[in-house]
């Protein structure tokens, strides 16, 4: 019988057992996600699937998977005329670093904002009816003609995202989301491990970004998207609920 380990080895081990086991689970998460892009960009959807990105905190990682495997992959940016400097900034830098090449800045349309947005305030009365404008429907008109497409959704995020599904389908489109089920420290590793730039308001505080009027930063303990439209009932801003997605 082998003698039981004294505390402090007990401990070393435990912790390079807990480190081994990070590391393998890390592994076998980032095999599945690109395993899961290949398929979906490669066999099941080649030239009629877009990635869905905000050029937020955490893009980056589903977006340096993408470029992995094909760069010409269409990246639909939703334009609101509302973002901060910063992530204008960090998208254009982000692409160029990343190699993609098919970046679309995707804006409202001029006739539906003169008409319903023309002092730009329309977010202070009605923030659904904003994002309508803003986000939900030019994404509907952007993604005409693909059949799917990618979002770097996780349910760590919480409230409705808690049981997302890695491939979903609404009304005949697919919806892929190959980090669905990774933790915030997996996808920290990956980050540090592919040397990925961070957004950066993420270096001031800010652990979730979206449009400047609707973004606050977070404290520590609360949740990720804390800080998305806080201090309404308001957690996402329409484009995953719409039936014709
Ligand atoms: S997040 Fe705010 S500013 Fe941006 S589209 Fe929605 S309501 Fe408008």
């Amino acid at each position: 019988m082998l003698d039981s380990p004294a505390p402090a080895e007990l401990s070393a081990t435990t912790q390079s057992s807990r480190a081994r086991a990070v590391d393998i689970g890390g592994r076998q998460r980032r095999q599945a996600a690109l395993a899961l892009l290949r398929c979906v960009l490669t066999e099941e959807f080649p030239g009629h699937i877009a990635v869905v990105s905000s050029f937020g905190v955490e893009s980056a990682l589903i977006l340096s998977m993408v470029a992995e495997i094909d760069p010409a992959t269409p990246v639909i940016f939703l334009e609101t005329g509302k973002h901060f400097s910063e992530t204008l900034a960090y998208r254009e830098s982000l692409a160029r670093r990343l190699g993609l090449r098919d970046v679309r800045d995707i804006a409202p349309d001029a006739v539906e904002l003169a008409a319903n947005d023309p002092g730009g305030d329309l977010w202070q009365q009605s923030t659904d009816a904003c994002c309508g404008i803003r986000k939900v429907i030019p994404l509907s008109r952007a993604l005409s003609g693909f059949d799917a497409w990618i979002t770097g959704r996780k349910r760590h995020h919480g409230a409705e995202r808690v049981n997302l599904g890695l491939v979903e389908t609404t009304e005949g489109r697919f919806k892929i989301n190959p980090l669905a089920d990774w933790s915030a420290e997996e996808i920290a590793t990956e980050f540090r491990a592919r040397g990925l730039p961070f957004h950066p308001l993420a270096l001031q505080g800010y652990s979730s970004v979206g449009c400047a009027p609707c973004t606050r930063r977070t404290d520590d303990g609360e949740d990720v998207r804390a800080g998305r439209w806080a201090g309404t009932e308001k957690t996402e801003c329409g484009i995953h609920r719409a039936p014709w997605f």
